[in-house]
C-alpha cells in the first residue's frame, strides 16, 4: 500500500508478503547456501549417502546431487534457482550435479561477505562474470584432446564419473558396458558424432550380481509370452508391432439382441470368434513370427497365433514400442488392414528368458544396430537403483566425449590450476572488481577443500601443498589424492573428467548465483487458503485442516 496524498492506493492484494533490499538478499542467499552445504557432504568417492525418506516411506540411499535434489522437494525460490542449475547440469552433461551446487552456494557464501563489507550486489555479479569468462577460456586451454578410439581413457572417464557412487566394486564392469553401449548407438554425421541417449534403454532387475548386468544388442521387454503354446524363442523374427488391442472391439453403447433359435445363438458366438480369427489371418499372411502389442491380447486371438506357431507380447509401453520400431525397422500398426509385409522389423533372435523370479523378453540383432539396452542386475533393490545412477553418469560422460573429445583432471586439480590463473587475473583488473574475481577464485577451491573435508585430511595441509604444486610448470594436474592420502598428478592416475562437465559447471553455478544476487524484491502472494477437509467450496466456520481419517 502507498499513500498519495491522503488517498490510500492500493497496489497488492491484502496478504501479500514483502521483503526488500537487503532482508530479501540475505533472505535468498541463505536458502540457496543451504542447498550446497546440504549436499556438501556427498561429493566424490569418499563423500558419505544421504537416506531419503519419501512421503509414502520409500526410501533412497544415494549420494547423487540430482536424485537428492529431486526427493527433497525444495520450496524456497532462491533455492530452487540452485536446484534448477543442478538439473541443467544433469540434462546437459549428466555428471557434476553436486558441484554445481557447492560452486553456487559458496559464491554466494562470498558475494554475501563482499556485500557486507559495501560493495554492492551488481559489481559482484559484473566480477563473477569477467572471472567466469576468463575461468571458461583458462578451461579451454588446459584441457587435453583424447582420441574416442583410445578405450583405456574412456574407461578412465567412465570410471571417475561412476567414483563416487556405492557401486564402486563394479566399476569396471559398467564401465566396460557403457562404453560399448555408447559405441554401439553413436552415428557419424557429416564428421561429427550425434549420440542420443536415449536410444540406450536402460532397464533393471533385481536379483543374480551386479556382475551379470549385460549389454543387449537390441531391445528389452519386460514382458512375457502371453500363452504357453508359443513358442520361447523365434530366430529371423519378423516383427510386427501393433497400437490398438487385438479383441473384437465392444460397442459404444448397448444394444439388444433378441435370440429365439439355438444356433442364431452359436452362430453369434462364432461370429466373434471368426473376427479374431481373420485378425490373427492378417498378421499370418504378412509373414510375422513375432507380435509386440500395445495394448490386449483376447484369449481367443493368443489361441490361434500359438497354433500358428507366432510369439506374442502385450500391453508394451509405449517408449518400448518405438524403441522396437527403431530397432527392427518395424513400422506401428494401429489397423490390421494397413499391414503388409513391407510393415514387419526385423531381428535376428527374439527369446524369452527367466530373470530372477520374471520372464523377459530380448529382441537381440536387430536390422539397425543403433540401438542397445543395459539390464541391469543385483542383490539389492536399493543396490540396483544406485547402479542405474552410476550408469546414467557414465553413459553420458562416455558421450560427451564422442561429442568434445577435450578432458581434465579432476580431484580438483583443474579448480586449482584456474583459480591460481584467475587470481593472477584479479590483480590485473584491480578495483572492486577486483575482490568479487578473487572471491570467484576462492569459490572454485571450494572443491578440492570438500573433497579433502570428505576424505578426512585436513583440508588447509592439502590447499597449502596444492597451491605449492601449481606453482610450479609441471604440477597443473595435481589434486586431492582422495583413495590414497595427499596429493598426486591426477591425469597420470587417470581420474579425468570430460571438459564439458566442468565447462557446465562453471556455467550453471555463476548463472545462479548471480540471478539470485540480483533479486532485490521479494513480493509473494498469500497462498489461498486451504480447503478445509478437503471438501469442494469449504464450508462455512471450516474444520480443522488435519482431521484424522474416519
Ligand atoms: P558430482 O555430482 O559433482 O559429479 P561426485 O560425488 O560424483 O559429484 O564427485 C565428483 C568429484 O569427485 C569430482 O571433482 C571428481 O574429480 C572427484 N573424484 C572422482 N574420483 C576421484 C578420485 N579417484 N580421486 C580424486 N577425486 C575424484
Ligand atoms: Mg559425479
Amino acid at each position: 500500500m502507498a499513500t498519495s496524498g491522503s488517498v490510500p492506493v492500493i497496489i497488492l492484494k491484502e496478504g501479500t508478503s514483502r521483503s526488500r533490499g537487503r532482508t530479501a538478499l540475505s533472505n535468498n542467499i541463505m536458502a540457496a547456501k543451504i542447498i550446497g552445504e546440504v549436499l556438501k557432504s556427498t561429493l566424490g568417492p569418499r563423500g558419505m549417502d544421504k537416506m531419503l525418506v519419501d512421503s509414502l516411506g520409500d526410501v533412497t540411499i544415494t549420494n547423487d546431487g540430482a536424485t537428492i535434489l529431486k526427493e527433497i522437494d525444495v520450496q524456497h525460490p532462491a533455492a530452487k534457482i540452485v536446484v534448477e542449475a543442478s538439473k541443467a547440469q544433469d540434462n546437459e552433461v549428466g555428471d557434476g550435479t553436486t558441484s554445481v551446487s557447492i560452486l553456487s552456494s559458496e559464491l554466494l557464501k562470498r558475494a554475501e561477505e563482499l556485500i557486507e563489507k559495501k560493495i554492492h550486489p551488481t559489481l559482484v555479479v559484473t566480477g563473477y562474470k569477467r572471472a567466469s569468462e576468463k575461468a571458461l577460456t583458462l578451461l579451454d586451454e588446459l584441457s587435453v584432446s583424447v582420441n574416442i578410439n583410445d578405450r583405456a581413457m574412456l574407461k578412465k572417464i567412465a570410471m571417475t564419473a561412476m567414483g563416487a557412487k556405492s557401486i564402486n566394486v563394479a566399476r569396471e564392469t559398467l564401465a566396460d558396458i557403457a562404453i560399448d553401449a555408447i559405441g554401439q548407438i553413436a552415428e557419424k554425421r557429416d564428421d561429427e558424432w550425434v549420440v542420443d541417449i536415449d536410444q540406450v534403454q536402460v532397464t533393471k532387475k533385481t536379483g543374480e550380481s551386479i556382475f551379470d548386468t549385460r549389454l543387449v544388442n537390441g531391445v528389452i521387454l519386460d514382458k512375457e509370452v502371453v500363452h504357453p503354446g508359443m513358442p520361447r524363442t523365434i530366430k529371423d523374427a519378423k516383427i510386427v508391432l501393433i497400437t490398438s488391442p487385438l479383441e473384437v472391439e465392444k460397442t459404444e453403447y448397448s444394444a439388444e439382441i433378441r435370440i429365439r433359435d439355438p444356433t442364431m445363438m452359436k452362430a453369434f458366438l462364432d461370429e466373434e470368434t471368426n473376427m479374431l480369427q481373420r485378425m490373427v489371418q492378417k498378421i499370418k499372411d504378412a509373414g510375422a513370427n513375432f507380435v509386440a502389442c500395445q495394448k490386449g491380447i483376447d484369449d481367443i486371438a493368443q489361441y490361434f497365433m500359438s497354433k500358428e506357431g507366432i510369439m506374442a507380447v502385450r500391453r508394451v509401453k509405449e517408449s518400448d514400442i518405438e524403441k522396437l520400431s527403431r530397432a527392427t525397422g518395424a513400422d506401428m500398426i494401429t489397423n490390421l488392414d494397413d499391414l503388409t509385409e513391407d510393415s514387419l522389423g526385423y531381428a535376428e533372435v527374439v527369446i524369452e528368458q527367466k530373470i530372477g523370479e520374471d520372464k523377459m523378453v530380448f529382441v537381440e540383432g536387430c536390422k539397425n544396430p543403433k540401438s542397445g539396452g543395459i539390464l541391469i542386475r543385483g542383490g539389492l533393490e536399493r543396490f540396483v537403483d544406485e547402479a542405474e545412477r552410476a550408469i546414467h553418469d557414465s553413459l553420458f560422460v562416455v558421450a560427451d566425449i564422442y561429442k568434445s573429445n577435450k578432458i581434465v583432471a579432476g580431484g580438483g586439480a583443474i579448480e586449482t590450476e584456474i583459480a591460481k590463473h584467475v587470481r593472477d587475473y584479479a590483480s590485473q583488473v584491480g578495483g572492486k572488481e577486483q575482490l568479487a574475481i578473487e572471491a570467484f577464485a576462492d569459490a572454485l577451491e571450494s572443491i578440492p577443500i570438500t573433497l579433502a573435508e570428505n576424505a578426512g585430511f585436513d583440508p588447509i595441509d592439502i590447499m597449502v601443498d596444492l597451491k605449492a604444486a601449481h606453482s610450479k610448470s609441471d604440477g597443473i594436474w595435481t589434486g586431492v589424492n582422495v583413495l590414497g592420502g595427499g596429493i598426486v598428478d591426477l591425469m597420470n592416475t587417470g581420474v579425468v573428467e570430460p571438459t564439458v562437465v566442468k565447462e557446465q559447471m562453471i556455467k550453471s553455478a555463476t548463472e545462479a548465483a548471480s540471478m539470485i544476487l540480483r533479486i532485490d524484491d521479494m513480493i509473494a502472494s498469500s497462498k489461498a487458503p486451504p480447503v478445509p477437509g478437503g471438501m469442494p467450496g469449504g464450508m462455512p466456520g471450516g474444520m480443522p485442516g488435519g482431521m484424522p481419517p474416519m
